[in-house]
């Protein structure tokens, strides 16, 4: 179903003006509420009333990341500390986290968009969900929860981790749709099939899977273990949480954006100039409507690309491809730049490999090294037996050789790089305890 047929079809030259309009105001109005803005723009020489078309978005300028840490916790807010009603924050690898506010409106929208990415996944009310991203000051679990109460779905709010309660649910309480990392839905479906439940007995059809990067690969690889549809969700605190974009399940081919909220550009990172309708660029949102923290061309860091083309769901919003990654998750190895989620969409083309791997970095002589750790299966590791892989690779079998060199050429296709490749036994490499999942170990700085 579509949660709001009237916007979510809405022509495209009448969604424009509504973007317009809102993007007008919303200059106007932050303009007059927001220190910041009003800096950012008099510096510019933008005075308010020169922006009344989205065909003007270009001449404002961008809002970063450092902004937000700068103003910390509440400096950008444009609403006073009482009109707030909901505070969360992003993990932040290093140093403070970046705090985002919600008012009453804003909570709402939220709710419309994350109940429109529910429908798009296949939801539908009356349904049952388990929510297995974590509640907290994470985005991802009170984000999912509102639209699903606000859409008449039944909240499971199971949060991140705790494999064996989300197994007992999954079984006795039977919901009709999941949320949770790409990560963690790995974990969960092997240790579903390791305790021997068969998918069929469960009624889950959906899983909405976001928060981190992952691929088609991946996507095969789920919905054959789970029995289910798997679908893209896509957000990020600064914009609203989850529920910025989402994928319909009709055409699985790109997600969604919330267009009457968010409005999307594309830009070549390094200047700053829109590109080409679908390629490949840095993702910026501008707020259309939020109250408490607007953002101006807010520069997510997220590499992707957006299409128009219309869609066989009959939805008339933008799609945007999955995320390769993010501008800082790129590795750059040997001069080559590589994101995690190549190295991901090779493995994964090899068969006897499972979806479960690590990237090592290390630098010898002065030189790059780039170690890919991958997982065999449970079945190659049977039938090759556990202790000819232990004394791997002193008496390398020459099944596990013929192994390694398959996955170093599938590496070296998508990669174009040399990388030195150590099989794992099944369970070796990292998992994810309920959210998202750290790949990479780059110990070129130690
Ligand atoms: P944190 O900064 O703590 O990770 P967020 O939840 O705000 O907190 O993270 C948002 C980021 O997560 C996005 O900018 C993007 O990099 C990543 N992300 C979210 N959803 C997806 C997705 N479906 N595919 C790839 N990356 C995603
Ligand atoms: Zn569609």
């Amino acid at each position: 179903m579509i949660w709001n047929e009237k916007i979510e079809t809405m022509p495209r030259a009448e969604l424009q003006e509504l973007q317009s309009e809102r993007l007008s105001k919303l200059v106007a109005y932050v303009y007059e509420r927001v220190p910041f803005y009003r800096q950012q723009l008099d510096q510019a020489g933008i005075a308010p009333g020169d922006i009344q078309d989205i065909r003007d978005l270009g001449k404002l300028p961008f809002t970063v990341k450092a902004d937000l840490r700068d103003n910390y916790p509440f400096g950008l807010f444009a609403v006073p500390r009482e009109e707030i009603l909901r505070i969360h924050a992003s993990s932040g690898t290093t140093g403070k986290p970046t705090v985002v506010g919600y008012t009453r409106d804003d909570l709402q929208i939220w709710a419309e968009v994350c109940a429109r990415s529910l429908a798009m996944s296949g939801a539908k009310p009356g349904d049952m969900f388990q929510n297995a991203y974590g509640y907290g000051l994470f985005t991802g679990g009170l984000g999912m929860h509102y639209g699903a109460e606000y859409m008449g779905v039944a909240v499971v709010p199971a949060s991140g981790g705790n494999t064996a309660r989300q197994i007992m649910i999954l079984q006795d309480f039977q919901p009709d749709i999941m949320a949770c990392t790409p990560s963690y839905a790995l974990t969960l479906a092997d240790r579903l099939l390791e305790a021997g439940v068969d998918p069929a007995e469960l009624k889950v059809r959906a899983f909405i899977l976001g928060a981190e990067p992952w691929t088609e690969e991946m996507r095969r690889e789920l919905e054959a273990k789970l029995h289910v549809d798997a679908v893209n969700i896509y957000g990020l605190s600064e914009i609203i949480g989850p529920g910025v974009s989402n994928e319909c399940v009709e055409a699985k081919d790109g997600m969604h954006i919330m267009e009457d909220h968010f409005l999307p550009e594309v830009i070549d990172p390094q200047t700053g100039q829109p590109v080409p309708e679908g390629q490949v660029g840095e993702l910026v949102f501008t707020t259309l409507t939020k109250q408490a923290l607007p953002l101006i061309r807010y520069r997510t860091g997220d590499l992707c690309s957006i299409t128009y083309e219309p869609c066989i769901c009959g939805r008339t919003h933008a799609r945007m491809s999955r995320i390769l990654g993010r501008a800082d998750d790129m590795l750059i190895v040997r001069g080559v730049n590589v994101f995690p989620s190549q190295v991901e969409a090779a493995l994964l083309q090899v068969e006897h490999i499972a979806p479960h791997y690590a990237i090592v970095l290390t630098r010898e002589n002065h030189l790059d090294v780039m170690e890919v750790q991958a997982e065999v299966t449970d079945a190659f590791f049977q039938r090759v037996g556990s202790d000819v892989f232990a004394r791997h690779p002193a008496e390398v079998a020459e099944s596990i050789q013929a192994l390694e060199r398959q996955v170093h050429q599938a590496l070296r296709d998508v990669l174009g790089l040399n990388a030195k490749v150590t099989l794992l036994a099944p369970g070796q490499a990292p998992r994810s305890e309920g959210g998202k999942l750290r790949r990479v170990i780059d110990k070129r700085a130690l």
